[in-house]
């Protein structure tokens, strides 16, 4: 399958790689990328394990994983992308089949030569 990250790698090829640990996420947008993949396979390890130690521990694995199957994952759009911050538009379908647009800003840090997700901000 095509990754569902938008690059248009094979999924093994791309972000199946980082989540194994075979391949690590060098910048914050290769790891948002790999996150929103995660939510379309539903592998909640990954979603769990890519939060930074600081807040990682207010996460729920049973939480990520109603979100990540409750909803139906379309398309990643990354709309900018610095150093430690990606704003990005997750579109997806509700359980009532609705279309929806996620939109926010997020806020990754570096430990040890791999990226994490902290939090993220939503935007209207
Ligand atoms: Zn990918």
């Amino acid at each position: 399958m095509t990754c569902p990250c938008g690059s248009e790698r094979d999924f093994v090829h791309c972000c199946a790689l980082i989540h194994s640990g075979q391949q690590k996420a060098s910048t914050a947008e290769l790891l948002m990328r790999a996150r929103y993949s995660a939510f379309v396979v539903a592998n909640i390890d990954f979603l769990y394990n890519s939060f930074h130690p600081s807040t990682r521990r207010f996460q729920s694995k049973q939480d990520i994983e109603s979100w990540a199957t409750a909803n139906s994952w379309v398309s990643l759009e990354i709309m900018k992308s610095t150093v430690q911050t990606v704003e990005f538009r997750a579109h997806y379908k509700d359980e009532d089949g609705v279309v929806r647009v996620h939109h926010e800003k997020s806020n990754f840090k570096e430990l040890q030569g791999n990226w994490y997700y902290v939090d993220g901000r939503l935007i209207d």
